[in-house]
């Protein structure tokens, strides 16, 4: 193993190795094998390392056959035969820090709630693990929490290597290692003794602040987000400027959003209430206009409407009020705009069906519609004018009332 540099010195950012092998994957990305790299292979759910070979891009690391192959952006030229490798230091000491965070925060769960880590997974934004347990409570997670940052801050060592399977017996770990040779252990003094072949730092103040985000019930288990160091920090300038932002637009302090945010919508519910209300005076007063001007036909009151792009609830609405102030009436409503829609109604002493008085209509419109003898509506597209509309209909309907 000593061909991997991230196992003896995960601190390595650049070196020089040998090309042993060139070749390309099947979907034609080329790769390149050497006889030793600081590149981490994706594995034990961290993610690989990218950063370069020779200044071309190395884009992905994974480890095929038990070599690791580092896939480029393009091939190296013919008859290359040595590399010098630069890798993408950022992203591994994030991945440092939120994989050592990992180890610290599993054996927290384990070592208070007996909660073992069945899963894990290193996410662009987020790391989850998945924990054996019926549920997490808030006082779980605040517990946790405490105790993974306080081995942080106590800036314990963090010693990975290889045992032998004597010593190996000896160990007090929490779970089996995956492999069977080369056995590598992770310890942190005094707390973890984990079988892991993940990159860490030397020292657990350098993961800095863990912070857990949200927990879930996932399969039978409990899935457990969390942030670390750069990423806690990152994350608090985020939910800060957030909270900043909603202060000033509430005019609340920071403490008082929940309350301001909870008035708000009260005051909203109120004012919709109250709009609503208004609405339905505004509606009836206007059911008393269009009746007033309605005319006077065989014994009915006939009023015959043109709206401009009315809803067709509104519409509904207002034919039942109108004919709810008198029983002998008879509304016909048209509305035009984008499509043309009818409602047809007629008061409690009338008999003539409004349903069949509309289906006579709908053709006028290339129309579809439909409803019982005492209101229709239905809408179409094509049609004249809501007036000469509205005459047509009339004219339909006073052959029924004046044989
Ligand atoms: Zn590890």
């Amino acid at each position: 193993m000593k061909d991997r540099l991230y196992y003896t010195d995960p601190y390595i950012q650049t070196f020089e190795a040998n090309v042993i092998y060139q070749g390309s994957e099947e979907d034609g990305t080329p790769y390149i094998v050497l006889d030793r790299t600081a590149f981490y292979p994706t594995g034990g759910g961290q993610p690989c390392d990218t950063g370069t070979l020779n200044g071309i891009e190395v884009i992905q690391v994974e480890e095929v056959d038990s070599t690791v192959r580092h896939r480029l952006s393009r091939p190296f030229p013919p008859g290359t035969t040595t590399a010098a490798g630069s890798i993408d230091w950022q992203r591994r000491f994030d991945h440092m820090q939120q994989h050592a965070g990992q180890h610290i925060l599993s054996a927290a769960f384990a070592e208070l709630f007996d909660a073992q880590t069945v899963g894990f997974h290193l996410g662009r934004e987020r790391v989850t693990i998945d924990l054996a347990v019926e549920e997490v409570t808030e006082e779980m997670a605040v517990q946790a929490v405490e105790l993974a940052n306080r081995i942080v801050f106590e800036n314990r060592p963090i010693i990975a290597r290889f045992v032998d399977p004597v010593e190996l017996a000896r160990l007090p770990l929490r779970k089996p290692p995956a492999v069977t040779e080369n056995i590598r252990i992770v310890t942190i003094e005094g707390f973890d003794y984990n079988p892991c072949g993940g990159t860490h730092p030397k020292q657990t103040g350098e993961i800095g602040p863990i912070q857990i985000l949200d927990w879930e019930r996932m399969k039978g288990n409990v899935r457990v987000a969390f942030i670390c160091g750069g990423r806690t920090a990152r994350e608090l300038w985020h939910k800060h400027r957030v909270l900043k932002q909603l202060g000033r637009l509430l005019s609340s302090s920071e403490a008082e959003l929940p309350d301001a945010v909870a008035r708000l919508q009260l005051e909203r519910k109120e004012t919709e209430r109250a709009l609503q209300e208004a609405n339905q005076k505004l509606l009836e007063a206007e059911a008393r206009e269009r009746m007033r001007e309605a005319e006077t036909i065989g014994g009915l009151r006939l009023a015959a409407v043109a709206l401009a792009e009315r809803p067709l609830p509104d519409m509904q609405k207002l034919a039942q009020r109108m004919v709810a102030l008198d029983p002998t009436a008879i509304a016909l409503l048209v509305s035009s705009g984008p499509k043309t829609q009818l409602v047809f109604a007629r008061g409690e002493a009338v008999s003539l069906p409004m349903n069949e008085l509309l289906r006579e209509a709908l053709p006028l419109i290339d129309g579809k519609g439909g409803g019982n003898p005492a209101m229709a509506q239905g809408g179409g597209t094509g049609g004249p004018s809501p007036e000469d509309l509205l005459t047509q209909i009339k004219e339909s309907l006073l052959t029924r009332i004046t044989p």
